[in-house]
């Protein structure tokens, strides 16, 4: 059985808080791709922290994975799918994806776990962000970075390129592989806290 470790809607914008400093320094993101569902809620956190007392708020743009359950009918923590389906992706009809070429692109989720969905959506996002540069006649370098709230210190199914893995990728912390239950997956949120808050007192921490 998979250890549960809780996190709350306190944790999640505390980690935003304390990571947006770094992001700001690092990676002086002009956009955010939001992975939904678990990337929605940090990456609208993370904007407010990101907000220079001058400037505009960055705009967040949402793309849908989900990873496709081809290994029978167990507890997503007990078997984590293989074969990420896109439900929703960039509208690139539309002129907003002009506004994407040539910006730094910061990609936000929750969770790194097995990787494959970080690697499906970076390798999709810079395809198609290639191609749309060619179509357009752009030849300025698009840069992506990744923001998760967690990533688990294990062998990874999935490859991010060397230059994002080097200096265009953060974790606000590094958890063993454990699952984390997330607040807005709750649908009991008293007693999610509750538990959260005993798992504090007895040590655990993540
Ligand atoms: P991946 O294995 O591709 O890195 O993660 C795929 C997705 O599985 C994540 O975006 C997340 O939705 C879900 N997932 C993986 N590990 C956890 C976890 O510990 N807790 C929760 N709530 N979801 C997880």
């Amino acid at each position: 059985m998979v250890q549960k470790v809780y996190v709350t809607y306190n944790d999640v914008h505390k980690l935003c808080q304390e990571s947006a400093e770094k992001i700001l320094k690092d990676f002086k993101p002009e956009l955010i791709i939001a992975i939904g569902g678990g990337g929605y809620i940090p990456a609208r956190i993370l904007r407010s922290f990101l907000k220079q007392p001058s400037g505009k708020n960055i705009s967040i743009q949402a793309i849908g994975l989900s990873l496709y359950e081809n290994l029978g009918t167990g507890e997503p923590e007990e078997e984590p799918g293989t074969e990420v389906v896109r439900l929703q992706w960039l509208d690139f009809s539309s002129e907003a994806i002009e506004h994407l070429i040539g910006k730094n692109i910061l990609i936000v989720d929750e969770v790194d776990d097995t990787r494959t969905t970080l690697q499906y959506a970076v390798q999709e996002l810079q395809k198609d962000v290639k191609e749309q540069s060619v179509k357009l006649g752009r030849s300025e370098k698009t840069n992506f970075s990744i923001f998760v709230l967690h990533n688990k210190d294990k062998e990874k199914r999935g490859k991010l390129p060397e230059d994002i893995v080097e200096s265009g990728y953060l974790a606000a912390r590094t958890t063993k592989d454990v699952w984390i239950c997330y607040p807005w997956e709750a649908t009991d949120i008293d007693e999610h806290d509750r538990r959260a808050a005993e798992q504090k007192e007895n040590g655990i921490k993540i």
